[in-house]
């Protein structure tokens, strides 16, 4: 079977020629065909010969994404985009446009294992993970649809990078070269729900890439009851391994915290956020749920919103309220599930 060239990373790529005596630079040079001008025919690599290109197509296949729909508009300021992996399952990412930021938000698996309540991807279950090059071929198709340049990029689409590591990081590296996408690595976000061994090793890369952690309760119980993962990494784990992230990493950690009515936005939820943080170099997300059709919770009004992100500053200043763009076309947190476009959009 061929080696999908897309999901190696430009060391993996060298590494893998120079088993057949390639020169790293015919590795650079494919790489930026590939991830810079979105090249997948190898007979457009003009600058490499007629027999060599024949030898590489024959190891070698470039994967693709087939665009199957796309939702919303640049004015709008979101667009969503379904794709069609090589095996026929469908995945989401959205185009989002905030200030001078463009920022793409990726899927890293089909479906989600995990099973949160608020989620509308976690109805769909876990199908299979993505690859590398799947993962980060989402930023560069989505690129090619659009005139203005991609500045950040996100991992917080549909599934949970740290359950799909290597891949997921790998795409990182593959989005972050300045011969693949070239995004600076601080404007590259993991995101995860809690997973510690992978927030420990995480830490230990030696890229600049950020840490999001899903929050969104800051005691157990409810924590538990929102999000089952919580059991298996509850908050007395959760809370040290992100301190040691910010430590090893000298930089402060993004805390998302999706506000639901009457469960997680009350006076005493605040009380316990403030508690859980205090003295963390962190930034807190309040996004306030995005209902869908088939969701159990409510969405907390404008005044709920304000009067929590009141109570929780001062002690944590740095409070910011996410809008949640997108929210009318499906796309907003938690939103995605394949199911919910169908080609007639296209
Ligand atoms: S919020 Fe993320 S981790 Fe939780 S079920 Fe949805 S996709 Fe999975």
């Amino acid at each position: 079977m061929k080696i999908d060239i897309k999901n190696l990373t430009l060391s993996q790529l060298v590494e893998e020629f120079g088993k057949f005596d390639l020169p790293s630079f015919r590795a650079r040079q494919i790489f930026k065909w590939i991830w810079q001008k979105g090249i997948k025919d190898w007979e457009l690599m003009t600058d490499i010969s007629k027999p060599l290109r024949t030898r590489l197509a024959e190891r070698y296949s470039i994967g693709d994404l087939k665009l199957k729909a796309r939702v919303g508009s640049a004015k709008e300021g979101a667009v969503k985009h379904l794709f069609e992996l090589a095996g026929g399952e469908r995945i989401e990412s959205v185009w989002l446009k905030d200030g001078t930021r463009r920022t793409v938000c990726v899927s890293t698996q089909v479906g989600c294992s995990l099973g949160c309540e608020f989620c509308r991807t976690a109805g769909m279950g876990f199908v299979r993970d993505l690859t590398a090059g799947e993962i980060a071929g989402q930023v560069l198709a989505i690129s090619k649809g659009q005139t203005e340049r991609i500045t950040n990029v996100v991992f917080m689409g549909m599934g949970e990078p740290f359950l799909n590591y290597e891949a997921s990081l790998n795409a990182a590296r593959i989005l972050n070269h300045d011969l693949g996408l070239n995004i600076g690595a601080r404007k590259i976000t993991l995101s995860t729900v809690g997973i510690v061994p992978q927030i420990r090793e995480f830490a230990q890369e030696p890229e600049q890439f950020k840490l999001a952690v899903s929050l969104n309760a800051a005691d157990q119980e409810t924590r538990e009851r929102i999000m089952p993962i919580a059991k298996r990494y509850p908050l007395k784990e959760l809370i040290p391994a992100v301190v040691e992230f910010t430590e090893i990493k000298g930089k402060r950690v993004t805390f998302e915290y999706v506000m639901l009515k009457n469960i997680n936005e009350r006076r005493k939820d605040a009380d316990n956020l403030i508690m859980l943080l205090a003295g963390i170099p962190c930034k807190i997300n309040l996004i306030p749920f995005n209902p869908y059709p088939e969701s159990k919770f409510q969405a907390p009004s404008e005044v709920d919103v304000v009067r929590f992100r009141e109570w929780l500053m001062p002690d944590l200043p740095a409070v910011t309220l996410r809008k949640s763009l997108g929210a009318a076309i499906l796309a907003g947190c938690g939103q995605l599930a394949a199911s919910s476009l169908n080609e007639k959009e296209k």
